[in-house]
């Protein structure tokens, strides 16, 4: 099954892939990924899912999508990525490597991305 509603996928799937610019960017059993995003953009996906009984408005990953034909250098998400240091937008691009508990993730910053969530959320 293939969304962009992850409130869907998570009652769908035992399994989830979160892909960006057609690139898999974190992967792996669905509670650890919703529990422990990893992922920049996992944790906008997870934090756009609508909540019909939260009055806000819904959060958005914000920046412009960049061109798939002319993807940014480096870590394609790093225009967008509020955790994005300048160098890394000269380096190749991260790999997908198991990095936070049994997932994997394409992000330099992945644990202690996952370490802030965690904080966030208790
Ligand atoms: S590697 Fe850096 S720019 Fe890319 S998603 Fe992770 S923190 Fe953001």
């Amino acid at each position: 099954m293939i969304s962009h509603d992850l409130g869907v996928v998570e009652h769908m799937s035992d399994r989830v892939a979160v892909m960006y610019l057609g690139r898999i960017v974190e992967n792996g059993d669905w509670r650890e990924i919703f529990e422990r995003p990893a992922h920049p953009y996992t944790q906008a996906l997870i934090a756009a899912i609508p909540d019909p009984l939260r009055h806000a408005p819904l959060a958005t990953t914000g920046g412009d999508l960049p061109n798939p034909l002319n993807p940014p250098n480096g870590c394609a998400f790093s225009p967008r990525c509020r955790y994005a240091v300048d160098v890394w937008r000269r380096e190749p691009g991260p790999s997908l490597e198991t990095r936070v508990d049994a997932h994997a993730v394409r992000c330099w910053r992945s644990e202690e991305i996952a370490g802030r969530m965690a904080l966030a959320s208790t």
